[in-house]
């Protein structure tokens, strides 16, 4: 028999059909309780602390939820809800990143001493704090920073790529599906209500990701591989075919709900489609890398 989390007594099958204990208040505390974890932890990372004297629902939010893995993943909720705030801007600058650092040993400060053998203090809250991918926007939003600054990312150009002189790689990304428009179908419109031009001082925001899906109908699928972006090109090495856009050719990038669109001014390639694998923040970050490489 199913047990109630949060009273410990038993769910029925049938609800309180036949006089079966009622949950209903179990649940709707919690759920005021998983509430307050969350906005707390976004207020307190985004003050850059984290309060030794707690206020009181803290502790007994984690005391009610306990048994349950939800406190954590409220508290990683709340986490991400603040790095996403902090990157909105696309950029991590030293002030943001100051607050992260302070708020995770103001945090770690609460968690008893690991024993030997266990993980440490900032293992456990990494892992804890990082379900939602926190840690990988930090890092992109940290790279993003230091682009505009002009300090390339520490990243392996793939093996096969091809460089130019004075071509300077930047950036890969893994398992992208590339697709071309279909020249006599032209795309139409935008796919999320956003359009950028290349090399000019814009950035994209996380929300611009999150349109609509795009039609898949008009584009030809030209395979999966390695998309690779330097300063001069977009160079795609696919498993069927590779696909290399000049910078000088690129008009403008669209975010879509999954990757980008890049429009080109030709006549027999209006824009190329890139889809990314992972979640609309590589997407997201992706895109930004790309409008800024020209500059570099
Ligand atoms: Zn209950």
């Amino acid at each position: 028999m199913k047990k109630c989390p949060y009273c410990n007594q038993k769910i029925s099958f049938f609800g309180t059909l036949f006089g079966g204990i009622d949950h209903t208040k179990c649940n709707s505390d919690a759920a005021k309780h998983k509430s307050f974890l969350r906005k707390y932890l976004k207020s307190e990372v985004m003050l850059g602390k984290f309060n030794k004297i707690a206020p009181n629902e803290f502790a007994e939010a984690q005391k009610y939820l306990s048994g349950t893995l939800e406190a954590e993943k409220s508290m990683a909720a709340g986490f991400d809800d603040a790095v996403e705030e902090m990157c909105d801007d696309i950029s991590l600058d030293d002030e943001e990143l100051q607050k992260i650092e302070q708020f995770m040993s103001d945090f770690g400060t609460r968690f008893p001493e690991p024993k030997p053998g266990e993980p440490s203090t900032q293992d456990y809250l990494s892992n804890m704090l990082g379900i939602y991918g926190s840690f990988t926007t930090l890092g992109q939003a940290r790279m993003l920073h230091e682009l505009q600054k002009g300090i390339l990312p520490e990243k392996q150009p793939p093996s096969g790529l091809m460089l130019n002189k004075n071509e300077t790689f930047i950036y890969s990304w893994d398992s992208v599906r590339c697709s071309i428009l279909n020249v006599k179908t032209r795309f139409r419109g935008r796919s999320t209500g956003g359009s950028y031009r290349i090399a000019k001082n814009f950035t994209i925001r996380h929300t611009e990701h999150r349109g609509e899906p795009v039609a898949y109908s008009e584009w030809k699928d030209v395979g999966s591989g390695i998309l690779s972006v330097t300063n001069k090109h977009l160079i795609f090495l696919g498993d069927k075919r590779d696909v290399k856009e000049r910078f000088s050719n690129i008009s403008s990038l669209d975010p879509t709900n999954d990757g980008f669109i890049v429009n080109l001014s030709l006549k027999t390639r209006p824009a190329v489609r890139f889809t990314m694998s992972s979640s609309s923040r590589d997407a997201w970050f992706a895109s930004n890398v790309i409008l800024k490489a020209p500059s570099v």
